[in-house]
C-alpha cells in the first residue's frame, strides 16, 4: 500500500487565494516548491475570513501583545481605524483549529508577517492557537 501523502493546511494567501486584508493576490514560491518537494495535499485556510470579516477588509495590528497575549484576553486586535477586531480574530483562529484537528494534519505552513498568521515578528492569533495544541508550523 502507497504511503499517505502528508495533509499540510496552508494561509490561503501563500497559494494564491485573494483573501489578503487588502484583496490582492501574492505570489509565495517557496511555499509551492516545498508542497511540491513533499508531495503534500495542501488545505487552504483564512483565519480572519472564517471569523466573519470581508474582504477586502481594514489592516489590523496586534496591540498590547502577541497573540498568546489576545487569547489570554490581555492584548487586543485593532484596526488601523480604530475598530476592535479581537473577537474575530479568535474566533477564527478557533474555526482553523477545529479544521485541523478534523484532519489528520501534518504541518501548518503560515503567512509571515500577520496578526492572524505570522510567527514574526509576533506570534499572530491563530499561530499561537495552534502551537498551544501542539501543531508543527512553519512561516513563509
Ligand atoms: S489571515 Fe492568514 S491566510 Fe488570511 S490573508 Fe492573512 S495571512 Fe493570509
Amino acid at each position: 500500500m502507497p504511503a499517505a501523502r502528508p495533509l499540510i493546511m496552508v494561509s490561503g494567501c501563500l497559494m494564491g487565494l485573494g483573501c489578503r486584508y487588502d484583496g490582492q493576490i501574492i505570489a509565495a514560491p517557496d511555499c509551492g516548491a516545498e508542497l511540491a518537494r513533499l508531495a503534500a495535499i495542501w488545505l487552504p485556510f483564512c483565519p480572519e475570513q472564517l471569523g466573519g470579516l470581508a474582504t477586502p477588509r481594514p489592516a489590523a495590528d496586534l496591540v498590547g501583545g502577541d497573540g498568546a497575549a489576545v487569547l489570554a484576553g490581555r492584548a487586543r486586535v485593532v484596526t488601523r481605524e480604530g475598530t476592535d477586531v479581537t473577537a474575530a480574530f479568535r474566533h477564527g483562529a478557533e474555526q482553523v483549529l477545529a479544521m485541523a484537528r478534523a484532519q489528520a494534519v501534518t504541518a501548518v505552513f503560515l503567512k509571515a508577517r500577520s496578526p492572524s498568521c505570522g510567527l514574526t515578528p509576533a506570534m499572530g492569533v491563530t499561530a499561537a492557537l495552534l502551537a498551544r495544541h501542539g501543531f508543527r508550523l512553519r512561516e513563509f
